[in-house]
């Protein structure tokens, strides 16, 4: 019998994802997650999905924190077969009142990055911001312009999430201070003052919560001092976003940070100059926010792939289906 077909006769033997699994068994795979709630919602990974998908890696995979596997990676040269990392970003309480209780339960580690200003209460994240405004909206919107981008009257309750996202992406490729200007414009041609901090369900851990997390295993990673696109800020400012928040984890949690994650993670959010300052501020490795064939290949740009309630995108990320996809297509996001 020829490889090729010992090869299709075993997937068929093993399903598509166990056959999958065992031909990337040597390639780590890092998932990245972001909200939770208790119940199933948009946008949220429920309770009970993630308590299975965490199940389910434990089961059939190696969980460990980035922290431990950039050290197989990097130091050891020994990476345990079945790899994996479950990463959480920004540092939303969610994490501490849902993720946490399940991954305890079922001793599984975990990285969370944290933005430290959201943490400390001195900003809440702006694309939630955009959700604030639209869910406090009574009756049709009326309509708002600023600069080249316009709202049509009613447009927000016509189509929400199609609206949403196309704020979203008019206000990704703007600097900060453009995004804020933005903001302010809309809340005042809707009369709805935004809060200066977060109200609950957008709410951040606090550093008590971090600390215990920390102190029980959960590892934590940076991810800025205010959440800016780093591709967008200058030099001066991307170094201090990075140490700011280096020296601010260090100061308020037992153990100093090791990992970094880039906020918003596409391949013009971390140029090499980027990573280098990433690298030169003491980290030991960081994360971007997309998968390609690259996956483990660049220690400041690691690769990872969407955790989400679905079913299908977990099974494909966590098995290496979604690699193996990229690696038969050559799929580079970048030569980085
Ligand atoms: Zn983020």
């Amino acid at each position: 019998m020829s490889l090729a077909s010992k090869l299709v006769r075993k997937a068929g033997d093993l399903g598509l994802y166990q056959f999958a699994r065992l031909l990337t068994a040597n390639t780590p795979r890092i998932l990245m997650y972001h909200r939770f709630a208790a119940e199933a919602e948009p946008g949220y990974v429920s309770r009970e999905r993630f308590r299975e998908q965490v199940a389910y890696i434990k089961k059939y995979y190696h969980p460990m924190t980035l922290q431990d596997l950039s050290t197989c990676l990097f130091d050891t040269g020994k990476v345990p077969r079945y790899a994996i990392v479950i990463t959480v970003d920004d540092g939303y309480r969610d994490f501490h009142d849902v993720a946490w209780p399940v991954l305890k339960e079922l001793d599984v580690p975990a990285t969370l990055f944290v933005t430290t200003g959201f943490v400390d209460g001195r900003l809440w994240l702006w694309p939630d911001q955009i959700s604030w405004l639209f869910a406090q909206l009574e009756g049709p919107n009326t309509a708002f312009k600023y600069r080249d981008f316009e709202l049509a009257e009613g447009e927000v309750g016509r189509n929400p999430g199609k609206t949403w996202q196309r704020v979203i992406d008019r206000l990704l490729s703007v600097p900060d201070a453009e995004k804020h200007e933005f903001i302010a414009a809309l809340a005042s041609t809707w009369q709805t003052p935004v809060p200066a901090t977060p109200p609950p369900a957008y709410a951040p851990c606090s550093w008590d919560q971090l600390v215990d997390m920390q102190n029980q295993g959960i590892e934590i990673g940076g991810h800025t001092v205010t959440h800016p696109t780093l591709g967008q800020v200058s030099r001066e400012q991307a170094v201090a976003e990075v140490a700011g928040c280096k020296a601010m984890l260090a100061d308020n949690l037992p153990q100093n940070p090791r990992t970094f994650c880039y906020p918003n993670g596409m391949p013009s959010d971390f140029s090499t100059e980027l990573m280098k300052v990433v690298e030169e501020t003491g980290f030991d490795c960081a994360v971007a926010a997309f998968a390609d064939n690259a996956a483990m290949k660049h220690r400041y740009a690691l690769r990872r792939h969407s955790g989400a309630q679905d079913w299908f995108q977990f099974h494909k990320a966590v098995s290496g289906v979604e690699y193996l996809g990229q690696v038969f297509r050559g799929n580079a996001a970048e030569h980085r």
